[in-house]
């Protein structure tokens, strides 16, 4: 008996502790259960919103990507509509390269690209614009410059709706019968009708010259001076600027003249030339099709 009681009373301050440490494991376990849960529903929370966000930015990426495919098509029609100028243009190809594969280009993509990709591509199709910005603004200039040489040119007829009476170089003259060389070409005409420039110019002579009459003189630059000759009355003074198709003059009958007429000569670097040479020229800027 004294030995069950004295192992009992040596066993209570255990019990107390063990009963004791068992509440408070209970109460510790359950608090740590209670945290781990907590953060793996954070945890789980964050990993939701990453992947929203990564699905977003996927999103964006790949819009862009369909973008970029845009783009890319876009600088395919640029280049082909290069090619097509440079073709129309009879300009020298070599220094035009439109012809040079552009990538890929139309529909966007069908999956998640890397934004690396992306990045690389967007790299590639802005240096493809700046090289084709730079070789249409060359073909432009080159357009422009072919435009102007056009307009320079005696390539027009210097009166409307006529027709040729008499061609350039030997023929009978028409006053005394031998051989004469004709330096121009006439056209018929009425007293008074408008006498055109044939090219854009400077009047450079307008008054009579023995045998032409009433004259008016045009240097269009680039060597060309042209000559109107017969003429009833000078509309035009030296130094004024003349457009192509502008009237210079008016037709008649003045000088050696058996009736009335445009008696037209074009020069070229001081020799007179014919002038079918130019007449009716088509322009290499005319759309054919
Ligand atoms: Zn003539």
């Amino acid at each position: 008996m004294r030995q069950m009681v004295a192992q009992f009373g040596a066993n209570r301050p255990g019990l107390a502790v063990a009963l004791l440490l068992g509440v408070g494991m209970v109460v510790g376990v359950g608090g740590g259960l209670a945290m781990t849960a907590g953060l793996r529903a954070q945890v789980s929370n964050q990993q939701a919103q990453m992947e929203s966000t990564r699905r977003d930015a996927q999103r964006e990426i790949n819009a862009l990507a369909a973008r970029l495919g845009e783009l890319q098509a876009e600088a395919n029609r640029l280049n082909a509509l290069g090619v097509r100028l440079t073709r129309i243009g009879q300009l020298q190809d070599g220094e035009f390269n439109f012809d040079k594969p552009v990538g890929v280009g139309g529909a966007g993509p069908v999956q998640d690209m890397p934004k690396a990709e992306l990045d690389a591509g967007l790299s590639k199709l802005k240096r493809q614009f700046a090289a084709s910005g730079e070789q249409l603004s060359v073909l432009e200039s080159l357009l422009f410059n072919r435009q102007l040489d056009m307009n320079s040119v005696p390539s027009r007829e210097p009166i409307a709706n006529s027709y040729i009476t008499s061609g350039f170089g030997g023929r009978a003259d028409p006053f005394n019968g031998g051989r004469a060389n004709h330096k121009g070409i006439d056209f018929e005409a009425d007293v008074g009708d408008p006498v055109l420039a044939v090219a854009d110019g400077v009047v450079s002579y307008s008054g009579v010259r023995s045998g032409y009459g009433n004259v008016v003189e045009v240097d269009h630059g680039n060597g060309y001076v042209t000559r109107y000759a017969h003429n009833s009355r000078l509309t035009r003074t030296v130094g004024q600027l003349v457009r192509a198709g502008q009237e210079i003059a008016k037709a008649g009958s003045t000088g050696r003249s058996t009736g009335a007429h445009v008696h037209f000569e074009v020069w070229e670097n001081g020799r007179v030339v014919d002038p079918r040479n130019f007449l009716a020229q088509e322009s290499p800027l005319k759309l054919k099709g």
